[in-house]
Order: structure tokens, then C-alpha cells, then sequence
């Protein structure tokens, strides 16, 4: 049946979208979309346009076989494992307004991430048109614009936030792990142990030594090379000048580890 049919059907459709490589935080996602649908839906597409760097595309991995293997053990009702020319038959050449939340912090260091976040997303929107889509608190920028993009064009669909899965030592579960060598993968937990010393040291500090205190610790370790950590407000993801703001204040980070590019958050007051 397909998904147009299941909603006339009166089936509840969660979405959970990917690219693939899957682990546990993937998993949870799709166990919390089960748990609140009748279908769920999972999309694996390696998808170009969000990639601003060709290497980065190029050594992104891919391991379909043993996703479609996770994606069936973990009762999944729908794949959709589209190609490229499936998801762009013609050159994608639209410019999304994302209200500024594309201009800072991934933004700033992936120019085009997010554009090519919101051709995707919008493209997968309109042929699945979930009730529910699926989303990771890690990802935690992607979450505002996919909330952003939801809102502008009015889309049917309600965003669940689901919490950062992570490995036994701390270190964000990622697609990305798996490019680490055992050294690099070592100093890589490094960065969510930093990141909850600060939470503590907020308590009783400021917000301009708690980012001085992350940045030059992690900075400290060889293996590591922080491309920012800022503490800014949940909602419009600007930086915050104190800790004592209405709304949460989130710590978000990315660290290149060797050529690996790696990135998490916590949220310091909520
Ligand atoms: P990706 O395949 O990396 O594009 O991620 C697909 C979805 O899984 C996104 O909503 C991510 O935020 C989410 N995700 C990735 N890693 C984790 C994790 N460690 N815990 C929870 N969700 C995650």
C-alpha cells in the first residue's frame, strides 16, 4: 500500500529520515516513532546538496546492506532508499530564507549545510507528508530549521526531539565514529567530558570563561581541534551573554578529530 493510501486508511505515518549507516541513536528514534504510529517510515539517502565539502561526501559511510538488515529487525514498515536522480531528477537551484538560523555555528563552517538540508527535507516532506517526523536533540541546529521549514511552509507535521544516544565512555553516537582510528576514537570521548566539567563549572561561572575553559582544554589534547563551542539560546540559537535567560541555553560543539568532523550539545539551563 502506499503511504497516500495508509493516510486515507486513517494510519498515523512517523517519519524517521537518515543517510544511512545506522547505530543506536538511529534506533531510538525509530523505536519512539513505532511506539507513537501506525507506520513508520524510514528514509536512507546519502544526500549531496548538505555536503560542502566533496571529501566529506566521498568518505561518508555507506552500509545499506546491514541498514536494510537493522531497519527489518527493528520493524520498520516502509524504506525509501531513493538515488540520487530519484531525489534530484533536474538541478535543485531554490534558496531558503531560514531566518538566520543557517548563519551561525554549522552554518558558519558548512556554508550551503543547511540548504541542502531544506531541499531535502522539503522533497521528502512532500511525497511523505508524515504526521510525525523523527529527529535527534544531536543534531541540534537541524532540529531549528527543520522546525523553521515545517512553520514556512505549513506543513502537517509534528517535530518529536528525541534525546542524544551515546557510547558507554560518553562520546555522541555518530555515522561519523566509524571513520575514527582507535587513538583518535579514544580522545574523541574527550569532548562530552569536557563539555559536562562546564555544565558544573556554570554553576559558578560566566558564560565568556566557561566557553574559554572547553575550547582550550579540548584544545590541549593533540588529537583534538575545536572549531567552536558556543553557548546560545535554544530557541533562536543566538549566543547568550549570561546563563540567566528565560528560555534554555545550549552548549553546541565541533571538533575536528584528525579529518573527522564531529558535533554534539547539552543543554546547560533549561
Ligand atoms: P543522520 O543519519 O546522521 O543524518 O541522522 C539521522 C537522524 O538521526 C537525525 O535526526 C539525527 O539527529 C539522529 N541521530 C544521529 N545520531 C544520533 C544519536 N547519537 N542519538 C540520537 N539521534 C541521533
Amino acid at each position: 500500500m502506499t503511504v497516500s493510501r495508509l493516510k486515507k486508511a486513517g494510519k498515523s505515518i512517523g517519519f524517521v529520515p537518515t543517510m544511512g549507516a545506522l547505530h543506536q541513536g538511529h534506533l531510538s528514534l525509530l523505536n519512539c516513532c513505532r511506539s507513537q504510529n501506525n507506520m513508520t517510515v524510514a528514509s536512507i539517502f546519502v544526500n549531496p546538496t548538505q555536503f560542502n565539502n566533496p571529501d566529506d561526501y566521498a568518505c561518508y559511510p555507506r552500509t545499506p546492506e546491514s541498514d536494510l538488515e537493522m531497519l527489518r529487525n527493528s520493524g520498520c514498515d516502509i524504506v525509501f532508499l531513493p538515488d540520487e536522480h530519484e531525489m534530484y531528477p533536474a538541478p535543485d537551484n531554490r534558496m531558503f530564507d531560514l531566518g538566520g538560523l543557517d548563519k551561525v555555528m554549522e552554518g558558519l563552517y558548512r556554508p550551503g549545510h543547511f540548504n541542502g538540508v531544506a531541499m531535502i527535507i522539503t522533497r521528502l516532506f512532500d511525497l511523505i507528508m508524515p504526521h510525525r517526523v523523527y529527529l535527534g536533540q544531536k543534531d541540534f541546529q537541524q532540529v531549528a530549521v527543520i522546525r523553521k521549514l515545517i512553520h514556512a511552509f505549513t506543513y502537517p507535521t509534528e517535530v518529536v526531539v528525541c534525546p542524544t544516544v551515546r557510547e558507554a565512555d560518553g562520546l555522541a553516537m555518530s555515522s561519523r565514529n566509524r571513520l575514527l582510528n582507535a587513538e583518535q576514537r579514544k580522545h574523541a570521548a574527550e569532548i562530552y567530558k569536557v563539555m559536562s566539567q562546564a555544565r558544573t563549572l556554570a554553576a559558578t561561572s560566566t558564560v565568556e570563561r566557561i566557553r574559554e575553559f572547553v575550547i582550550s582544554t579540548l584544545n590541549n589534547d593533540p588529537y583534538l581541534s575545536v572549531e567552536y563551542f558556543e553557548l546560545v539560546d535554544d530557541v533562536n540559537l543566538m549566543p547568550v551573554s549570561d546563563f540567566g535567560i528565560k528560555t534554555g541555553v545550549v552548549g553546541c560543539i565541533a571538533v575536528k578529530v584528525g579529518k573527522v568532523r564531529l558535533i554534539d550539545n547539552m543543554f546547560f539551563s533549561s
